[in-house]
């Protein structure tokens, strides 16, 4: 029995992958829960699962939670502090990472410093500090298994194969909503348009990160990351039907490919139950059905985002952390509509170019750029 601490159970992964616990109770039990601000689903899900502690990081959903707990023998705390501090508790065997945002930085930082083997959905903490994450890795011995559908693709291709050369990895984009719209219809698509994405079900920030491309820019830095690859070795390939979930090529010129249905709860599951397989029930992927599959380059010039994320990976030291607080800053200011879509690439540029350059490896560098990157990005919207 695995006791799982869920950061961000509230969100579209947190609540897969209570799915997952419930079809699975004799392997996992839902021991801490955590949300942002939702105070309504997260007492729900306590409810449901009687985790041991419980924490809500806006302070002023506290009592509501506190109350609305008091017949439960339920720990329930809050603030930003608590959410490091819940996951190095001795119960814990596992730690899901699935807040959004630079916000699960410290968290995952304070698993690790615990010993505690993580289930990565969090891509912004690899983003950000992918070296110094890995480096702690390697120094702590601690199992880091990746969540996002493409690199649990990658993971399953290389089981067996650990220890033989990879050529390069195939990274599976589906092109998001607006892959047929050109440069010029571009500039007046909506949030609401944004938020369509074509294959998966996922939270806000993600999807508009998928329809700029940024998020497989993400991707491909946190696949170079967790499986010590250059950005040169990750080839983006658009795959409208999100069926193969990514491929490996090895040095013998053999590719193996991961491909299913787009179902989040495979992978979720995978790394939480890593390297045994579970049963899953649902949909089965009808080859018959499907008939054929399509493949395409990426057009970098329609979507800039993601040849930032190349620049950012190949200079390395503070860039990948500039990038993503813009990204952050104007993804969250587009989706209030407060800037056009196209605006989102431009202000990731500018700020990019405006916040120093700094190559050390250390979580207050990384604290201090992400500040400073806000900062800049924000006036630009202004
Ligand atoms: P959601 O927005 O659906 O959920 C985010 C979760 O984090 C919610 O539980 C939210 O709480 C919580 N949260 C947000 N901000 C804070 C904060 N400041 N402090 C504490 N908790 C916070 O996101 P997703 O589930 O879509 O994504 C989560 C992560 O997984 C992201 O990094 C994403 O890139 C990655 N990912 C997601 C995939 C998907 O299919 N959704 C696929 C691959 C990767 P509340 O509900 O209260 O706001
Ligand atoms: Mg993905």
């Amino acid at each position: 029995m695995k006791q799982l601490a869920i950061l961000g159970s509230t969100g579209s992964i947190g609540t897969q992958a209570l799915d997952v616990v419930r079809s699975h109770p004799e392997r996992f039990s839902a021991h801490i829960l955590t949300a942002g601000s939702n105070a309504e689903l997260l007492i729900a899900q306590a409810r449901e699962f009687q985790p041991d502690t419980v924490v809500i990081a806006d302070e002023r959903k506290y009592e509501q939670v506190r109350d609305a707990l008091a017949d439960l023998p339920i720990k329930v705390y809050t603030g930003e502090e608590a959410l490091c501090d819940v996951v190095a508790m001795p119960s814990v065997d596992m730690v899901l990472a699935a807040m959004v945002g630079f916000a699960g930085l410290r968290p995952t930082i304070a698993a690790l410093e615990a010993r505690k083997p993580i289930a990565l959905a969090n891509k912004e903490t690899l983003v950000v500090a992918g070296e110094y994450i890995m480096q702690r890795v390697r120094e702590q011995q601690v199992p880091l298994l990746p969540v996002d559908s493409e690199h649990s693709a990658i993971l399953q291709c290389l089981v067996g194969d650990f220890g033989n050369s990879v050529e390069k990895i195939l990274l599976t984009a589906s092109g998001g909503p607006f892959r047929r719209k050109d440069a010029a219809e571009l500039q007046h698509v909506t949030p609401a348009d944004a938020l369509h994405h074509p294959n998966w079900k996922m939270g806000a920030k993600i999807t508009i990160d998928s329809a700029t491309l940024m998020n497989k820019g993400f991707e491909m830095i946190e696949a170079c990351h967790l499986f010590h690859l250059r950005p040169e070795q990750i080839e983006v390939v658009v795959h409208p039907e999100s069926v193969v979930h990514s491929a490996v090529q090895f040095c013998d010129g053999a590719i193996k490919a991961q491909l299913g249905v787009p179902d989040m709860r495979l992978p979720i599951q995978y790394a939480l139950s890593y390297p045994e397989r579970l049963g899953l029930s649902g949909e089965r992927l009808n080859l018959f059905a499907l008939q054929k599959l399509t493949f395409e380059p990426v057009d970098m010039q329609k979507f800039p985002c993601l040849a930032y994320a190349y620049e950012a990976a190949h200079r390395g030291g503070n860039l990948p952390c500039t990038m993503n607080a813009a990204n952050e800053v104007a993804n969250l200011a587009f989706r209030q509509g407060k800037i056009p879509f196209t605006r989102i690439g431009e202000i990731i540029r500018a700020t990019m170019d405006a916040v120093p350059f700094d190559n050390q490896v250390a979580p207050d560098v990384y604290f201090a750029t992400d500040h400073e990157a806000r900062t800049v990005a924000e006036q630009l919207i202004l």
